[in-house]
């Protein structure tokens, strides 16, 4: 039987786990189909593919982008695509440099709050991670006695209204979707929860999006049926996962119910694309 879970981290960014492990997780968790998508990045692919070689799950290769456009915040999330395409490649390494400076914009800010954290604390954390994210500074906080937990950390200091926040590169999504497409990728707007996701939805479905993620740890029923209905409207297919980060922040691995009609859908469009 397939059992899926199509959106998780690993230490390729803000996981705790490493890619190997996930897998190794997914297997113990009954899961028959991953797909690892840490943030701007591709590194951790190889390492999670070779693994689920070994251990007998399939593992497909994506990312995630969370991005400030003219439309508002936008993540998405990025299935299939060719991890050897230089424009693809180019365009996530200007998201990560992007990463540092701001990850640096909140360490200075902290200091600023009476809350001083080392940058090497937060490096240190960030470990073998190729994009630096608000975790590593969360943990460099715990770590220095400044919040008794990293959720405390988010609730207090680094959520997108909290003082230490840093705002993200701004990208068109436009760009986003033709380098996605370029590059062979499906591009499916991830968790979208805010009172514009009719609108930003039906905007985004005519620049090219090809999907929705549907099933989400944090979705009501009604929210479900309400994106579901959406990505029938727009001819979207939808996808879903836990947003499993090895840590409490999110859901637990394969805690997250996705229909197994959910993979193939995904596969087809995959293959469209990649031969577009
Ligand atoms: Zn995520």
């Amino acid at each position: 039987m397939t059992r899926l879970d199509l959106h998780l981290h690993s230490t390729a960014s803000d996981g705790v786990l490493t890619p190997t492990e996930v897998v190794r997780l997914a297997k113990e968790r009954g899961l028959t189909t991953i797909a690892l998508t840490d943030h701007d990045t591709t590194s951790g692919w190889e390492e999670a593919m070779a693994a689920g070689r070994e251990l007998g799950v399939e593992v497909l290769g994506g990312f995630e982008i969370n991005s400030e456009t003219d439309l508002g915040h936008i993540d998405f999330l990025v299935y299939g695509a060719d991890a050897q395409n230089a424009a693809l490649q180019d365009f996530l390494l200007t998201i990560r440099d992007a990463r540092v400076g701001r990850a640096k914009g909140m360490v200075q800010k902290l200091a600023e709050l009476g809350m001083p954290i080392e940058w090497a604390r937060v490096l240190h954390f960030a470990g073998d991670a190729k994009s630096i994210a608000r975790p590593h500074v969360a943990r460099a906080l715990v770590e220095a006695g400044h919040v008794a937990s990293t959720q405390e950390a988010f609730d207090h200091y680094l959520n997108d209204q909290g003082p230490a926040y840093v705002h993200r590169l701004e990208v068109k999504p436009q760009e986003v979707i033709d380098i996605i497409h370029q590059a062979g990728g499906v591009i499916v707007l991830s968790s979208p929860e805010h009172s514009k996701t009719t609108p930003l939805t039906a905007t985004l479905a005519a620049l090219g999006l090809d999907g929705l993620e549907v099933y989400y740890f944090d979705h009501t029923a009604e929210k479900k049926a309400e994106l579901l209905e959406l990505a029938r409207q727009h001819n979207l297919i939808v996808t879903g996962g836990s947003d499993f980060h090895g840590d409490k922040t999110h859901a637990e691995l394969g805690s997250v119910e996705v229909p197994p009609e959910v993979l193939l859908k995904l596969k087809d469009r995959i293959r469209q694309r990649g031969s577009a």
